[in-house]
């Protein structure tokens, strides 16, 4: 869940200062991105952990209210529910994750979802849960052979040896440095992976060892909160219709620039409908 704090200006340490506007949002990288490809009309199992509160529950009404299915959330009662703490000012926005619940989804949940990953056409993980929990949904896939569109956020150093087991890699700019700016190799040996969103610049991907580039669409930005989860469930939502990468990309570049004319991240997703009526 995000508690989002507007203010005027960013308090200085030991300031207190008092908020314009104060909300909470359900979010949640990827609540975020589950709620954006159900949205664009996929069909979703999400997993991961809440704590037994009334957050929780809140999370959990909400992505059921989307046709979400949640029975693979795990509840656990020692925990609190992950939230963030976004303090926006003047449209720029500093943020505070107390990961709570989402720390405790573990390898042996993975394990246990075998068969869910086995039904499913692409899974699409994100950073907000363990490395050691990522590292066995990889290797499943890969047992499997599910593909995995990993979108690297918040940023954090990949090892090679996980990379190989990702299909398709979706960092933005700052993540992308975050992972690749120390080991050029690295970059070469996985590029063809890579789809680099770059905001209002566009999106740098690979096609048959060619590198492609889409400009962003000109619109007039109201909120970009939300853009890359857009971005990213439309991308999966799209690969899992069994649309080439690159028709994929324009369709996710177009559903991100719906959703930056309109306030809020999940409020701001686009419909099936939306996005069908935009591309044409
Ligand atoms: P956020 O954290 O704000 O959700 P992000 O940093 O993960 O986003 P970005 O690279 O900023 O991801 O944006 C993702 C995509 O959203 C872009 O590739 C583009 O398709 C779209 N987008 C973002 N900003 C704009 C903009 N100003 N105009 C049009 N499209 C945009």
């Amino acid at each position: 869940m995000d508690f989002v704090v507007t203010a005027a200006k960013w308090p200085t340490p030991g300031e207190t200062i008092v908020a314009t506007s104060f909300n909470v949002f359900p979010g949640g990288k990827g609540a975020n991105q589950a709620v954006a490809s159900a949205r664009a009309g996929a069909k979703v199992s999400f997993v991961g952990a809440v704590g037994d509160d009334d957050l929780g529950q809140n999370a959990l009404h909400n992505l059921e209210a989307h046709s979400i299915n949640t029975k693979h959330v795990h509840v656990n009662e020692e925990c609190n529910t992950g939230k963030a703490l976004v303090t926006v000012v003047n449209g720029e926005n500093s943020i505070i994750i107390d990961e709570g619940a989402n720390g405790s989804l573990n390898e042996v949940h993975i394990e246990q979802l075998t068969a869910l990953f086995t039904e499913a056409d692409i899974v699409l993980m994100q950073n907000e849960i363990p490395f050691r929990t990522q590292e066995k949904v990889v290797e499943v896939c890969r047992e499997i052979g599910v593909p995995v569109v990993y979108n690297p956020a918040p940023a954090r150093k990949l090892s090679r040896p996980f990379l190989e087991k990702v299909q398709y890699l979706t960092p933005n700019e700052h993540e992308h440095r975050a992972i690749f700016s120390a080991d050029k190799h690295m970059q070469t040996a996985f590029q063809q992976k890579v789809i680099q969103t770059k905001g209002k610049d566009g999106i740098d991907f690979w096609v048959n060892h060619d590198l492609r580039h889409i400009d962003s669409m000109k619109v007039t930005v109201v909120d970009t909160t939300g853009a890359g989860d857009t971005f990213n469930g439309v991308l999966a939502t799209e690969l899992a219709r069994g649309y080439e990468l690159e028709q994929a990309v324009v369709t996710a570049n177009i559903a991100a620039a719906l959703s930056v004319q309109k306030k809020g991240a999940q409020t701001g997703m686009p419909t099936e409908t939306e996005i069908a009526k935009a591309v044409k």
